[in-house]
């Protein structure tokens, strides 16, 4: 469990993150980070965060 911030709760809540190998970007690898207040289901890449906003 990972203490992130979640859209939905719009708080601070206990995230279970989950290692992804993504099969379409092979060269990267992302995280799924769900929300155990209300399972809502983010995604980040682990390589670089900033990243995010241009896909
Ligand atoms: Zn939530």
């Amino acid at each position: 469990m990972e203490k992130r911030f979640c859209d939905n709760c719009l708080s601070k809540t206990d995230h279970k993150a989950i290692e992804l190998e993504d099969v379409i970007y092979t060269y990267k690898r992302k995280r799924k980070y769900i929300c155990s207040e209300c399972g809502h289901e983010s995604y980040r890449r682990g390589l670089r965060p900033t990243a995010e906003s241009v896909y």
